[in-house]
Parts: structure tokens; sequence; C-alpha cells
């Protein structure tokens, strides 16, 4: 990996948390080369594999999908030929990650700038800036051009809707948290203690432990951050969760605990997200705008993050972007890619709503 590189990550909150871990831990984890990072809204994420299961129950043919949408309470596929098919959110439990009922973020509170269709009309995006670094990137990318956007006032319907969605996550998950606590399974990252503790436990913490407290917790989400920091390449995660079956003769470096410090559902310090943000719906901001692509058509919603991973490109504030692609034989599987390349960032607009060790897996391989 080139760390002389500068890379901007698009990533959910729950990879957006690892990105910071790894970035925050540097000494423990490595750290790694991204700097900006741009975080999309979420409210879950599904598995690949049983939603082609559930497509194929309905008699879906997942290769005539145009594109795949959640709105109104309705997940909704619109379909090459015009027709559109919906289902509502029960339906889809059968393909949701169960570990997303545990989790206390919807706008990537931790990102530079985040992105989302709630609280925006149809063809635009909600654009929330959180950092200096994230307002620099909006004020160019705006008017150089790139992006039209006018902020949401404070007082409108629009803020107010996206505030409730982002607050009935916080609290329903909070509640799945206490109850899963109460049936004896620590979920580690909502836990209360200091950083001194916490420092204490994650270093007599190796792979063995990450596999106990998250992996056999049902917590893991998927997002590869353990994978990536590895020192001794000993965690492979394929489409299952990680594991060191392929070498389970090679043992953990003396005094390494990278991946149990990377992970986003191990212990949190109030200094890399405070525990005061589960009580502020869509996090701390500095503004928050409707925003639409000026040059780009394609996009899930206003086109909005292709148009920023090009702003970021083209005038060269990094030097390459992570994008999730589809894999070429299974249509809507979403492959990770760092690239520099405007085509292929234009090709990948568009969501993916299912699971992959996006960014840290596309890292591995440059
Ligand atoms: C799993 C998931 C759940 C989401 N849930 C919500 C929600 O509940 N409410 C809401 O308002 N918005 C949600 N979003 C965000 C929304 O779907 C759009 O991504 C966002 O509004 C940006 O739209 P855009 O037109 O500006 O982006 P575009 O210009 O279309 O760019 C989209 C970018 O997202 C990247 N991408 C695609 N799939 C993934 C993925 N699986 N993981 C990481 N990056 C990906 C692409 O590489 C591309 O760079 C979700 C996104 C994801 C990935
Ligand atoms: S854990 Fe699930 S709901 Fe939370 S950010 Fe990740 S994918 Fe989204
Ligand atoms: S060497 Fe062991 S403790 Fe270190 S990152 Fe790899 S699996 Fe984790
Ligand atoms: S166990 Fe690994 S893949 Fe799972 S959440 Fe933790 S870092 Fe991510």
């Amino acid at each position: 990996m080139d760390f002389t590189k500068k890379i901007a990550i698009v990533g959910t909150p729950c990879q957006i948390l690892a990105t910071t871990k790894i970035n925050n831990y540097n000494k423990e984890t490595g750290g790694s080369p991204i700097d900006v990072k741009i975080g999309l809204f979420c409210m879950e994420n599904f598995s690949y594999t049983y939603l082609r299961k559930f497509l194929e129950e309905k008699e879906i043919d997942i290769n005539e999908i145009a594109e795949f949408r959640i709105e109104n309470n309705l997940f909704k596929l619109f379909l090459n030929n015009g027709q559109e098919k919906s289902f509502t959110l029960e339906e889809t439990e059968s393909f949701k990650r169960n570990n997303c009922e545990i989790c206390v973020d919807f706008a990537s509170d931790l990102s530079d700038i985040s992105v989302g269709s709630v609280g925006s009309p149809k063809g635009y995006s909600t654009l929330i800036v959180r950092t200096e670094k994230g307002q620099n990137i909006i004020n160019k990318a705006i008017s150089n051009d790139y992006i039209s956007a006018e902020k949401i006032p404070s007082d409108s319907k629009e803020l107010a809707i996206l505030n409730k969605i982002a607050t009935n996550k916080k609290e329903e998950n909070l509640k799945n948290i206490k109850t899963r606590e109460n049936s004896a399974h620590p979920v580690l990252y909502k836990r209360k203690i200091s950083n001194t503790e916490i420092a204490k436990l994650s270093n007599e913490s190796q792979f063995d432990n990450l596999n106990k407290d998250i992996l056999s917790e049902g917590a893991c989400v998927l997002c590869g951050a353990c994978e990536f920091v590895c020192p001794e390449n000993i965690i492979k995660i394929g489409q299952r969760k990680p594991n060191n079956l392929e070498n389970k003769n090679k043992h953990c470096l003396e005094g390494c605990h990278a991946c149990y410090y990377a992970c986003p559902r191990t212990f949190l310090s109030e200094d890399i997200r405070p525990q005061e943000l589960d009580s502020k719906p869509i996090g701390d901001y500095l503004d928050i705008y409707s925003a639409k692509s000026n040059i780009t058509e394609k996009g899930q919603d206003g086109g909005v993050v292709t148009s920023l991973l090009l702003y970021l490109l083209e005038e060269k504030i990094v030097d390459e972007v992570f994008i999730v692609d589809e894999d070429k034989n299974n249509p809507w599987k979403p492959v990770s890619k760092l690239t520099n390349n405007p085509e292929l960032v234009k090709k990948s607009a568009g969501t993916k709503y299912s699971t992959i060790p996006i960014a840290f897996k596309a890292l591995q391989n440059d």
C-alpha cells in the first residue's frame, strides 16, 4: 500500500467508523492513506445471497433490474421494461443483515461530508457538511460548477423528516442493544469505559478475542478492516465473515492487536465517537444542503457523490477514490475498486444495497 497517495472513501456509517478507528489508532493499526471521508446515509444493508433467493422466490430476474430504491417505507425495484415492483420493509427481513439492528449511526456522523436521499426531493441528494475539510471541498465544488446546492432551512419539513427517520433508527437500535445486553451478549462499542481501560483490554486482545467478542456475537458488519490491518495476513474475508481457517497454523505477532483496534464493533472511546451523538439524530454539522450534480445524469439520487469524486480527482485533491462497482458475473453484487479513472467513477454511480468489505478490500489489493 502506497502511503504517499491520498485517497477518498465513500462508505456506509460503519465503514466510515472503521476508517476513523484505523486512522486514529495508526500506531496500533498501521494507519491508512484515506484522507477524505464521504459517508452515506444508511438504515440497513442486505445479504446478496438472501436477496437473490428472495428475488428467485418472487420470480424476478436480477438481470432485468435497472434500479433498487427504498422510498416511502417500500423496497422498490425498477425493471428494464419500465415495470415497478414494490415490497414492504417487513418483506425485506429475510435478507436484511441482523447486525444492522444494533447500529446507531444513520447519517455517517463521523464523515467529512454525508450524502443521502432523505430530506430532498426526487433527483436531489441531501448533503451534510461536517468538517472544515468537507466545507472547503463543497464550497469549491459549488463555485467550480460541479454541483448546485441550496441550504435546507433549519425549520423546514424536509429536515424534520430526516431528523425523525434518524431518531427512529437510533432509538430503536439502542433498545435492541439493551435487549442483547440483557441476554448477556455484550455490544462492546456501546460500553461506557475509560480510555485507559479500553487500551488495557485492547492490548490484551488478538484474533481469538475478535472472534469471541464480535464474530461469535453476530456483531460483524463485514467491513474488512481487520483483514486490511493484519500484518501477517492471517484473517481472510470473502463473502462470509472473517476467519483464520486458511492460516490456522500461523500465530499472531506478539504485541499486535491491530484487528481489535480497527474493528468498528469493539470498544469506542469518547474521542473517536462521543456517546452524546446517540441523542443527535444526524450528528454534528456545519451546513446542510439539497444538492444536484451539474456534470452527470447518472446517480442514485442527485449524482452528488459521483460529482464530488470527479471534482476531487480532477482538481488533484486526492490521487485515487474508492468506488463500488458491480461484479461482472453477478448483477448487483458490489465490488470495491480503487481508481483514478473518471469513466469508472461515472459507471459506478448508483446504490448497491448489499454488504461487501468495501474500501479495505480495494486498499489491500493496491
Ligand atoms: C447500503 C446502503 C443503504 C442506504 N440507505 C439509505 C437510507 O436508508 N436513506 C437514505 O437517504 N440514503 C441511503 N443510502 C444512500 C443513497 O442510496 C445514495 O447512495 C446517496 O443518496 C447518494 O446518492 P447520489 O446520487 O449522490 O450518489 P451517486 O452519484 O449515485 O454515487 C453513489 C456512490 O455510492 C457508492 N456505492 C454504491 N453502493 C455502495 C455500497 N454498498 N457501499 C458503499 N458505497 C457504495 C458508489 O461507488 C458511488 O460512488 C444508502 C446507501 C447504501 C450503500
Ligand atoms: S451496520 Fe448496517 S445499518 Fe449500520 S451503517 Fe453498517 S450497513 Fe448501515
Ligand atoms: S496478527 Fe493477529 S492480532 Fe495482529 S492483526 Fe493479525 S490476527 Fe489480529
Ligand atoms: S470483525 Fe472485521 S469485518 Fe467484522 S466488523 Fe470487525 S473489522 Fe469489520
